[in-house]
């Protein structure tokens, strides 16, 4: 088999023949055989030194053998129960001890669902009912949160299908601007029930916070009987081990996790204080539920994954990403061209603009066509990066150096004839 005839063959079930839009990318996308630690193999055979990651769960690498070990013999004994597990206390009390806001936890099946969760849940808790979002900033693909995503129109839906009644009560704002924000809230705290922020933006590229923009946000909010809700879907068991939140040290009302959450297999959650948490159902009457909430497959995966993470993991990783962000850095340097290293601990990607990026719209000045060049170069040669500007790339623990120096070299050689 090969991906090319794949392919096409894909395009005639499955719209665009992928199941998530990122994954179709020019020519023509590889199909994964299979996967082991830094490595994924395509159906031709090649491999790729993986900093896509999946888009981001697997902090441990590819099919990392605790994981396969663990979830074997769940697997063995039930993928789904519908009725209560102990793990799922487990990692409940996993969460509660590692993410500094979490008093109690629901595991929903993605991040779609947290974020959508959280909303929800903050507008029922302030009784109001417009929210805070920042552009460029994704939270996953549901209607509240469709706008200026990545790609869509100001204060527009970004995909049909999603009426305007619905987005009309979505505030975009520019990110670093506590100005923006003053404005909005100094106009409508009366009706803002949230602000949802990803506190490292990871979805249109990666660009961290200014000093203090957390705490701003933390601030401004809690003078306006507003929920901060920190969407850490990437950031989370990511940046620290208890996410931005431990690595800023800004604690919002409620966190959104997903990603690393489920240790390769879907999940999310929502999480915060008991005082909001007890307003979901059935405890409260914020309606919330899934046939797969709490599956003991993703629990197992996570749970494993999490008992893996704490600070040597995290100094350990954060070294890797220095080496090859510094590296990253000389050869630009070199090159004489200033284009933008972004990134911090496992997170980093190159902007093709001179322009610093400090939000969505800097990161819109970056050259697409230069990154698509840069893309393919790197594929050819055995890298394989997300395909878009404005996604993030990861390092996991299984990268070592002999992947980062061949990377570094390839980067090197890419940049020069581009
Ligand atoms: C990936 C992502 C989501 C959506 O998670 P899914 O599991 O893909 O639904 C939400 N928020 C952020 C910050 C993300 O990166």
């Amino acid at each position: 088999m090969n991906s090319k005839k794949l392919f096409e063959e894909a395009k005639e079930f499955l719209p665009g023949g992928v199941n998530s839009p990122v994954r179709a990318f020019k020519p023509y996308p590889f199909f994964a055989q299979k996967a082991s630690g830094s490595k994924l193999y395509d159906v031709e055979g090649n491999s790729y030194i993986d900093y896509c990651l999946a888009y981001g769960p697997l902090v441990l690498g590819h099919a990392h053998p605790l994981v396969v070990e663990e979830v074997t013999k769940q697997l063995q004994i039930g993928s789904a129960y519908g009725v209560p597990t102990e793990k799922e206390i487990e990692l409940a009390k996993l969460v509660v001890k590692k993410v500094p806001c979490a008093e109690m936890v629901r595991f929903v099946n993605s991040g779609t669902e947290a974020t959508m969760s959280a909303i929800r849940l903050a507008r029922a808790y302030t009784k109001k009912t417009k929210i805070i979002k920042f552009e460029g900033s994704y939270h996953g693909a549901h209607d509240y949160v469709l706008v200026k995503s990545g790609s869509g129109a100001a204060g527009k839906p970004d995909s049909p299908g999603v009426p305007e009644e619905t987005t009309k009560n979505t505030i975009l704002v520019p990110f670093n601007d506590p100005e923006a924000v003053l404005e909005i809230i100094n106009k409508e705290k009366e009706n803002i029930a949230a602000i949802i922020v990803e506190p490292v933006m990871g979805n249109i590229g990666c660009i961290p916070p200014k000093d203090d923009y957390l705490e701003f946000l933390r601030n401004i909010t809690r003078e306006n009987d507003i929920i901060l809700i920190f969407d850490e879907v990437i950031t989370g068991f990511r940046l620290a081990e208890g996410g931005a939140q431990d690595y800023y040290n800004v604690i919002p009302d409620l966190v959104t996790l997903g990603k690393i959450l489920g240790g390769g297999f879907p999940m999310g959650a929502l999480a915060g204080k008991k005082e909001l948490m007890e307003n979901i159902a059935p405890s409260g009457e914020v309606y919330q539920a899934g046939t797969f909430n709490g599956n003991p497959i993703s629990i197992t995966a996570g749970l494993t994954t999490l008992n893996e993470l704490n600070n040597t993991f995290y100094t350990e990783l954060d070294k890797k990403g220095n080496i090859l962000r510094n590296a990253i850095i000389d050869l630009i340097n070199d090159s004489k061209i200033n284009y933008k290293v972004a990134g911090l601990s496992s997170m980093f990607q190159i902007y093709f603009t001179e322009k610093e990026v400090l939000d969505y719209k800097d990161a819109k000045t970056a050259d697409t066509e230069k990154f698509s060049q840069y893309f393919q170069l790197l594929l050819e040669k055995g890298i394989f990066i997300p395909p878009s500007q404005f996604e993030c790339c990861f390092i996991s623990y299984m990268h070592n150096n002999h992947d980062l120096e061949k990377t570094i070299e390839i980067i090197g050689n890419a940049i020069k004839s581009i």
